[in-house]
C-alpha cells in the first residue's frame, strides 16, 4: 500500500529473457511502443507500481514470485505479476478480448464470436487485477487502467478501495452504440467504466461514441465543448466537431478526456540522422534503382486492411501497365497472434495475393511485392521510412496508428507522400495526408496513384504541415495532456 501511481496494463513492463540458464528482466528493446511511455510517468512519483499478468504453470504455487521491485532509468516501482494459467490467458486474452471485444471495438459485427467466451473467467481475471492494484495503491493514489481487456477493473477497484482516483485509457477505437451494444455484457462494462474519475480516448469521435453508449443504457447529463481546431479535418470520416468532457451519472461526475497519443519524435529524429541510417537508406535506394518504393507497415489483422491494399495494388498494376517495373510495394505485415483462426486466414489471403501479384507481373529482376511477415527492428524500420517514396497506411479501423506518425517524424528531408485511411484515428490530426477510404476501390486506387505521381514540391508542402502536427503533438505533449486530465479528476474528487 505504498504507491502513489499504479499502472494496470496487461503486459509486463520489461522483457523476460533467459541468459545462462537464469531468467533476467531486460529493458524492452523497442524504444517505441506504449510501455516506455507509461513507465516514464513513474518519474514524477516517489514510488510507483505496475500490475500485469505472467504465465504460470501452476498459479497456486506458493513459490511464484508475485511482486518484484525494480529500479531503473524510469524510477523505483514494484511490478505485481498475476499468475495466470495458459488456459486462463487463452480465455481471457485470445478468446474474450480478441474474438468477442476486438471485432466489436472496430465495428466488425460479423466477426464477433460469442460462443467460446468464458465470462466468469474474464470477471475473475479482472478481479485479480483489481485486487493486485488495490494492494499496491497508497491512500488516495491514482490507478491508471489501460485497455478493453481490463474493462471490469474500475468497478471492482471502486468497491475494494473507494478512496482511490481511477483513470482509464482506451488505446483502441470506441465504437458507437450500434456496434457496442452487440456485447451482452454491455451494462456491466459501462457500469464499471462509470466508476472511474476519468475515461480517456484518442479522439473526439471515440469519446462521443462512449457517451452515446452510456446514454443508451442510463440517464445522464453531459457537458460538451467544441473539439480542438487541430482535430477538425474537413471531410475526414472520424472528425467530430464537438466533444463531451464530463458526464454526471447518479450524482457522480466522470471526466471524459481526449488525448491523442503521440510518438517519441526526439528519439526518431536522432535515429533518422545517424550516419548508419544514411548508409542503410543509400543501400535501399541503390537496390531500387529508379523504381519507386511504396511502404506499408502493420500487424496481420483484418482491421489493418492488408488484403484490401494488396488488391488495390493488383488493380493499379493491371490498369496502369506503365507502372510495371517502376513501383515496388514493401508490405510488412507482422503476425502478432499466431494460432488464431481469424489472423491465420488474413495471413493466408495476404500471401496468396502477394504471390499472385508477383506471378502475374514479376520477372527475375523485378518483383512488384516484397512481403515481410517478421517484425522489422525499429532502427531498420526508420531507414525504410526514410527511403520510401510513399507510405501507404490504409486500416479499415485503427485507434490511432503510430506507423504513419513515425514515417513523418523520420522524414528529416521534408519529402515523401503519406496515403492515410480516413478510418485511422491519426487522420483527424494529419490534414495534409492524401486521405483515402479503404472501403472504396476508386478512392484507394486514385489515392495511391496520385501519391506515386506526386511532385516533389507538393510532397514538401504537405510534409511540412504533417511534421508540424506530429512534432508538436508528440509523446511529451501526450504526457502533459494526460497529467492535466488526471489533475482535473483529482480536483473534482477533492471538491466532492
Ligand atoms: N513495428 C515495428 N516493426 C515492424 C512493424 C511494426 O517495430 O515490423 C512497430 C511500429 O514501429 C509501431 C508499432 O509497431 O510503433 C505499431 O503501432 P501502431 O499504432 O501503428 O499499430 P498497432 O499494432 O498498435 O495496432
Amino acid at each position: 500500500m505504498s504507491s502513489e501511481l499504479v499502472i494496470v496494463y496487461h503486459r509486463q513492463p520489461y522483457e523476460e529473457v533467459v541468459e545462462n540458464g537464469k531468467t533476467v528482466l531486460r529493458e524492452n528493446k523497442s524504444p517505441n511502443g506504449i510501455v516506455p511511455t507509461l513507465k516514464s510517468f513513474f518519474g514524477s512519483v516517489d514510488h510507483g507500481a505496475w500490475v500485469a499478468w505472467k504465465l504460470a504453470e501452476d498459479p497456486s504455487n506458493p513459490d511464484f514470485e508475485k511482486v518484484v521491485e525494480i529500479e531503473d532509468a524510469y524510477g523505483k516501482y514494484s511490478v505485481s505479476r498475476l499468475p495466470l494459467s495458459a488456459d486462463q490467458v487463452r480465455e481471457f486474452y485470445h478468446i474474450t478480448s480478441k474474438e468477442a471485444f476486438w471485432p466489436i471495438i472496430h465495428s466488425f459485427k460479423e466477426r464477433y464470436n460469442y460462443d467460446p467466451v468464458d465470462w466468469p473467467n474474464f470477471r475473475q481475471v479482472n478481479w485479480q487485477f483489481a485486487e493486485a492494484a488495490a494492494a499496491e495503491a497508497a491512500e488516495g493514489a491514482l490507478v491508471w487502467v489501460h485497455d478493453y481487456n481490463l474493462w471490469l477493473v474500475p468497478g471492482y477497484l471502486r468497491k475494494l478501495r473507494p478512496d482511490l482516483r481511477i483513470s482509464f485509457f482506451h488505446h483502441t477505437p470506441f465504437p458507437s452504440a450500434d456496434a457496442f451494444n452487440v456485447l451482452p455484457w454491455r451494462r456491466e462494462i459501462i457500469e464499471s467504466l462509470l466508476a472511474c474519475d476519468d475515461v480517456g480516448f484518442h479522439i473526439p469521435r471515440y469519446a462521443a461514441n462512449f457517451v452515446s453508449v452510456v446514454r443508451s443504457l442510463f440517464d445522464l447529463e453531459v457537458k460538451r465543448v467544441p473539439a480542438p481546431e487541430h482535430m477538425i479535418s474537413e471531410g475526414t470520416a472520424l472528425t467530430e466537431r464537438t466533444m463531451p468532457t464530463e458526464i454526471t451519472y447518479q450524482g457522480r461526475r466522470v471526466g471524459v478526456s481526449v488525448t491523442p497519443v503521440g510518438i517519441d519524435t526526439d528519439f526518431i529524429d536522432k535515429r533518422a540522422r545517424l550516419p548508419e541510417t544514411d548508409a542503410a537508406v543509400a543501400k535501399i535506394r541503390e537496390e531500387l534503382g529508379d523504381a519507386k518504393l511504396v511502404l506499408s507497415v502493420g500487424r496481420t489483422d483484418y482491421t489493418k486492411g492488408g488484403v484490401e491494399q494488396l488488391t488495390s495494388f493488383e488493380r493499379i498494376l493491371t490498369n496502369n501497365p506503365e507502372l510495371i517495373g517502376k513501383v515496388r510495394l514493401m508490405h510488412v505485415s507482422v503476425s502478432a497472434n499466431r494460432n488464431m483462426a481469424a489472423y491465420n486466414q488474413v495471413q493466408e489471403e495476404i500471401e496468396t495475393i502477394a504471390g499472385r501479384l508477383n506471378g502475374r507481373f514479376g520477372t527475375l529482376e523485378w518483383q512488384p511485392v516484397t512481403l515481410v511477415s517478421r517484425a522489422i527492428p525499429f532502427d531498420e524500420l526508420v531507414s525504410y521510412y526514410r527511403a520510401a517514396d510513399v507510405a501507404w497506411i490504409t486500416p479499415l479501423a485503427d485507434g490511432m496508428n503510430l506507423v504513419c506518425k513515425e514515417f513523418i517524424a523520420s522524414r528529416i528531408d521534408g519529402k515523401g507522400a503519406l496515403v492515410l485511411s480516413e478510418f485511422a484515428g491519426a487522420a483527424v490530426e494529419l490534414h495534409t495526408a492524401v486521405i483515402t477510404n479503404p472501403f472504396s476501390f476508386r478512392s484507394m486506387d486514385t489515392a495511391i496513384l496520385s501519391a506515386i505521381a506526386m511532385s516533389e514540391e507538393e510532397q514538401r508542402g504537405r510534409m511540412e504541415e504533417l511534421r508540424k502536427a506530429v512534432l508538436k503533438n508528440n509523446i511529451k505533449a501526450w504526457g502533459e495532456a494526460v497529467e492535466a486530465s488526471h489533475t482535473k479528476a483529482k480536483q473534482s474528487v477533492d471538491a466532492a
